[in-house]
């Protein structure tokens, strides 16, 4: 028995390029089993229109609206719903998996959208958050730089990445990345933005334990114990890939 979280997961309401709100992703995940949900929108970025004329505080609350819909709705229906965020080093384009990290730290930090990623992630780091490297190795139009994993500023990096649409090569590599590095914890996620998207959609990734998780911090101590599964392809497996259910 196997309690499932998605962590990685986009809402429409503040993620532009996702297309199912928050409200049906948290109905969705619940009605596949899952026990929660993580949502991870893409962090506030100052050049982008989204976020511009706005104060910090309001930016900061628009951008936790995702995540507090779906809380909403996930305590009316019996889902759990973590915080997190997408971080992306601009104008790099890679992207940084945020957790444990609250809504009152970033009101506090308004510096954060202009740190270089090594001052983010000690930042981050210092204060007991907890960094994993989304999809290492994916290729797309935003990403300008050939991949170069920065994996000695971050805790884990993100082997099983959903939504890659060349699975075999990037999801490889990065696997071979994290076999090369040992100390490196290893997560999976769908990067979910569509609930029915035919290569990314619901149930598709994920981490499992054989606890359920009371929150956020939970989460990542359960990763630090070597407790976390990786779901890949809707399939639970150990930390090498081989289903174990
Ligand atoms: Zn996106
Ligand atoms: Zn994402």
């Amino acid at each position: 028995m196997f309690y499932k979280y998605e962590t990685h997961l986009h809402t429409a309401e503040v993620s532009k390029c996702a297309k199912s709100t928050a409200v049906e992703m948290v109905r969705g995940h619940y009605e596949a089993g899952y026990a929660g949900i993580i949502v991870t929108d893409h962090f506030i970025n100052p050049d982008s229109e989204q976020w511009k004329g706005l104060s910090w505080e309001e930016q900061v609350s628009n951008f936790t609206r995702g995540y507090e819909i779906a809380k909403a709705e996930g305590d009316r229906i019996g889902l759990d719903v973590f915080f997190g965020f997408e971080y992306s080093n601009r104008p790099l384009g890679e992207d940084y998996l945020t957790y444990n990290i609250g809504k009152q730290f970033l009101l506090d930090h308004p510096e954060i959208v202009n740190l270089s990623i090594e001052e983010y992630c000690k930042l981050i780091r210092g204060v007991g958050g907890f960094i994993s490297q989304a999809h290492p190795y994916r290729e797309a139009w935003y990403i300008k730089s050939p991949a170069s994993p920065k994996i000695h500023l971050v805790d884990a990096i993100e082997v099983n990445n959903g939504s890659s649409d060349d699975p075999d090569n990037f999801n490889y590599k990065a696997w071979e990345l994290a076999r090369a590095n040992p100390q490196l914890i290893r997560t999976s996620g769908t990067d979910i933005h569509q609930l029915d998207h035919e290569l990314s959609g619901l149930g598709v990734s994920g981490m499992a334990f054989k606890y359920k998780l009371r929150d956020i911090r939970h989460f990542i101590e359960a990763l630090r114990a070597g407790d976390g599964y990786l779901i890949i392809d809707g399939k639970v497996t150990d930390r090498e890939g081989n289903i174990v259910e």
